[in-house]
């Protein structure tokens, strides 16, 4: 067997693509600017690494479901003006995760908060963590599938392992009691033990209103806070960027006792 076809079982044996592609360019180079032999096989090594944490990137990216693909690079901070460019971009280095911290995100409609949520997941996505992202009411739903199954506890144990869920849509639709007993679990659960992002259309104080009692909310929002960097998006809705908003009804405030 000729060196290159033996080379090519090698690389196919240990499941090395992208090494097997670069070989030729790198053994060119390394001949060329006489390369040690150890920065060679560091160089070829190297490739392949990063190749497969791209792709590894690119698998939690799918299994994580987010709703669309979104950069934090591409948000607009010059019509968003309510949130400081750098405390986003220092929560995009991932230092939350790693404290277990928490990230809530808060505002009226078309504001931004599941832009920053998918952004925020993306990165740690790409830098080797596991995500999931649902709505609200998917988490409901699928806690409450797990507990009829009578699983729910391997199934919060299981979403232990994932350094950040994602929380879309707390308030668009308001919870019964069962279902706000679930998410209050879910909160709980995480406690500082993984991190949970938030976002909903509604201030903490109409939360009482979406999970129909004032105590659990604030029990929630009392373990949600506690370790957790609060963003408040005002303004109108980046859909409406170029169309006049002279025409729009007021928006209406919560209040509550
Ligand atoms: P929300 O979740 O607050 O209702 P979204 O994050 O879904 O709002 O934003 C609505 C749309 O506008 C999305 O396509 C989002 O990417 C875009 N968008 C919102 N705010 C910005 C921003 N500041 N810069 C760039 N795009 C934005
Ligand atoms: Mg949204």
């Amino acid at each position: 067997m000729s060196a290159t076809s033996e080379l090519s079982h090698l690389f196919r044996a240990l499941k090395a693509p992208a090494a097997a592609r670069a070989l030729p360019k790198l053994a060119e180079r390394a001949r060329a600017e006489e390369w040690t032999y150890e920065r060679f096989a560091e160089a070829l090594l190297s490739t392949e690494q990063s190749s497969r944490e791209a792709h590894g990137g690119e698998g939690r990216i799918r299994s994580a479901r987010f709703p669309a693909r979104k950069t934090l690079e591409e948000f607009d901070f010059t019509f968003q003006r309510s949130v400081k460019k750098q405390v986003i971009e220092h929560l995009g280095q991932l230092d939350f995760l790693h404290a277990r911290e928490n990230v809530v995100v808060l505002g009226p409609p078309g504001t931004g908060k599941s832009h920053l949520a998918i952004a925020l997941g993306i990165r740690a996505c790409l830098a080797g963590r596991r995500v999931i992202f649902r709505t609200a009411t998917e988490w409901v739903a699928l806690l409450a599938d797990a507990q009829r199954q009578g699983r729910l506890d391997d199934e919060l144990r299981r979403l232990e392992r994932y350094p950040l869920l994602v929380c879309d849509e707390v308030g668009y639709i308001p919870f019964d009691p069962h279902a706000a007993n679930l998410m209050f679990m879910l909160v709980s659960r995480r406690y500082e033990r993984a991190s949970l992002i938030v976002t909903s259309n509604k201030p903490f104080s109409a939360w009482g209103e979406i999970f129909g009692d004032d105590a659990t909310a604030a029990a929630m929002i009392d373990r949600l806070v506690h370790h957790a960097e609060i963003l408040s998006l005002k303004g109108d809705s980046y859909r409406l960027k170029d169309h006049d908003l002279g025409a729009r009804p007021a928006p209406q405030t919560a209040e509550r006792a």
